[in-house]
């Protein structure tokens, strides 16, 4: 069985985290209302963030209001019988490093609930991406796929419209959907295909 290594956020699932901001601030932002990939910034100026982490942000689970992507459970149902799947997944937050702890738990709660046929043994908690080998490899994140799988997919996601074709096939990657919305059904295709 060929290994595939699946990335978390923005490609399983959207992680809460907007959610979170949204109730902070009283606001109704969006996915796609954003094109850099941290959103932190919306949250105000160095006072207002640290005021967030310091005196809210502790209070929730993100995964609480976290959504799996559109077709992503059925699509890693199928895959899940062709491929071994690794997840691998980053969980500190460069924004508040010293209190990204509970994330570990709270993603991995998260993940054994949402995708019971995944098996745990295989999930991968790093920032140390490139590290990781496999045939196969998808992220949202181009600066992830630079390690020594043979095939590499960029999921579509909010922040990552603007990288050309171009760019992605001097790096050897190939692009998955249009929209974070159609990317899954895109994947079925690539991997499963026959
Ligand atoms: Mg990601």
């Amino acid at each position: 069985m060929k290994k595939l290594l699946i990335d978390v956020d923005e490609v399983i699932c959207d992680p809460g985290f907007r959610t979170v901001i949204n109730m902070y601030l009283h606001t109704n932002y969006e996915t796609d209302d954003f094109t850099q990939y941290y959103i932190d910034d919306v949250i105000g100026d160095e006072a207002k963030i640290k005021d967030f982490y310091d005196n809210f942000y502790l209070k929730y689970n993100t995964f609480d209001y976290a959504t799996l992507l559109p077709d992503a459970y059925d699509v890693l149902k199928k895959l899940n019988e062709k491929y071994e799947i690794y997840l691998y997944s980053s969980v500190i937050n460069p924004f508040c490093v010293e209190k990204s702890g509970h994330l570990y738990a709270d993603k991995y709660n998260y993940l054994i609930k949402e995708l019971p046929f995944l098996d745990p043994f295989k999930f991968i908690f790093t920032s140390s991406k490139n590290l990781v080998k496999a045939d196969i490899q998808i992220d949202d994140r181009m600066e992830n796929l630079q390690g020594e799988s043979s095939l590499k997919i960029l999921f579509a996601s909010y922040h990552n419209k603007e990288i050309s074709d171009e760019t992605l096939k001097a790096k050897g990657i190939i692009r998955a959907g249009s929209s974070w919305k159609n990317a899954w059904k895109d994947i079925e295709k690539i991997l499963l295909n026959d």
